[in-house]
């Protein structure tokens, strides 16, 4: 009865019923003009969600790995200087395509459970005089962390040096979840997918795309055919996609955007911090600590917890998915072992929370670790009671 159970892991999340019917639909010709009429008021409301006016959306069929790829080589050329900090799993897999596509990447190095240094980035682009750095890329979401970035601090480097570098944000596990402004922040790639704050199945990246970008696009030699934008806007232009769309997921996320509207984005935003605050509420009851150094930094999708030293992590989430069909996120790259993560985002409620929060405490309970059952899940209850939310404003 695994299926009954909520995932706590932070993605794929969890889908809703909704979300799943509005899937469930059979083959639609994508050469006939229902489809095409499809096509335009999805992106229009996809750039309502990255908050951009100015840009344009692209979707492909592909995780978000594939827009990872798809930034990078319809936007840049081999032997490109790339400035990138490193702070996770995620934003290594990122730097390493960047190396896999013989970009000139340099690197960042900073403590798994910091952010992106906005100081430092601005330090090297003031030092780039002759402006060799061509993309500054930075993960707004470690999801292996918990760790948020200040994606608006970095802008704010970029700009006090004038520095005319293209700046490039994975928001694949932020964006529809957490507030991200892609105008505001002058984001020129903004990457993401279908399987997080989207709620949807996997299988569709998502990514917003600058004016500057767009230019970028006519010098930019890395290899790409799949990917390329140009003839996905050249279809979309027409009502039309350059191959075979994945018709079901696009009728999901059609689903999915009026969901997310009907609740209001600032509501959504107000839900996954709530959630958050009482599931960080649990971890200090339980005397345990986040990867997150400081709370300016407290992820309100993901939460990576360190377990107590002599504890393997993995031992916790294996036990709590045997014992009872609950899964967690285990410890990724150097937090292997030494942390499980508990995701929370997409289609949550307080009261599904509790019920994960329980979960771990009996896995943790059964493995002998140092702490009260029902004490995390107080503390949060504790927290939800006096922040109740607003039962409209739940996910369905
Ligand atoms: C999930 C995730 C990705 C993309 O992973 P896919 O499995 O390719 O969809 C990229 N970056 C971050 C921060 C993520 O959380």
């Amino acid at each position: 009865m695994t299926g009954q159970n909520p995932v706590f892991i932070p993605g794929p999340t969890n889908i809703p019923d909704r979300l799943r019917h509005a899937m469930n639909i059979p083959t639609v010709d994508h050469r006939a003009p229902d489809f095409s009429s499809l096509l335009a008021p999805m992106f229009a409301d996809l750039k309502k969600v990255f908050k951009t006016e100015t840009g344009t959306v692209i979707t492909f069929p592909a995780s978000g790995t594939g827009g990872w790829e798809a930034a990078i080589t319809n936007t840049l050329s081999p032997g490109d200087k790339v400035l990138v900090a490193r702070f996770g799993m995620f934003s290594h897999r990122w730097i390493d395509m960047c190396e896999r596509h013989n970009l000139d990447v340099e690197v960042i190095e900073c403590q798994w459970g910091d952010g992106a240094p906005a100081d430092l980035y601005g330090k090297r682009l003031a030092a780039d005089t002759n402006h060799e750095i061509k993309a500054v890329l930075v993960t707004h979401n470690e999801t292996a962390t918990g760790v948020r970035s200040d994606i608006g601090a970095i802008r704010n480097a970029m700009d006090a040096t004038d520095h005319p570098a293209m700046l490039y944000v994975d928001c694949v596990s932020s964006l529809a979840s957490m507030d991200f402004r892609m105008d505001e922040w002058q984001v020129d790639l903004a990457v993401s997918g279908s399987q997080k704050g989207f709620m949807l199945a996997t299988g569709m990246a998502i990514i917003g795309v600058s004016q500057k970008a767009l230019n970028a696009m006519d010098t930019a030699k890395c290899p790409r055919c799949f990917f390329d934008f140009r003839d996905m806007i050249a279809a979309n232009a027409k009502g039309s996609y350059p191959y075979t769309p994945p018709i079901q997921l696009m009728a999901g996320l059609r689903e999915s955007l009026d969901m997310l509207f009907e609740e209001g984005l600032e509501n959504v935003y107000a839900r996954h911090f709530r959630i958050a605050e009482g599931i960080r509420c649990a971890v200090n009851a339980w005397g345990l600590r986040l990867c997150a150094n400081t709370p300016d930094l407290y992820s309100d999708t993901v939460s990576a917890i360190y377990v107590p030293e002599s504890f393997d992590s993995n031992q916790l989430t294996d036990h709590a998915y045997d014992a009872y069909s609950v899964s967690f996120g285990i410890g990724l790259g150097e937090m292997n072992k030494k942390a499980f993560r508990i995701g929370h985002l997409g289609s949550l409620t307080d009261v599904m929370a509790l019920s994960g929060l329980a979960a771990i405490e009996m896995a943790m309970k059964d493995l002998k670790y140092p702490i009260e059952l029902g004490s995390g899940v107080g503390a949060a209850q504790e927290y939800y009671r006096q922040f109740k939310c607003n039962a409209q404003s739940q996910a369905a």
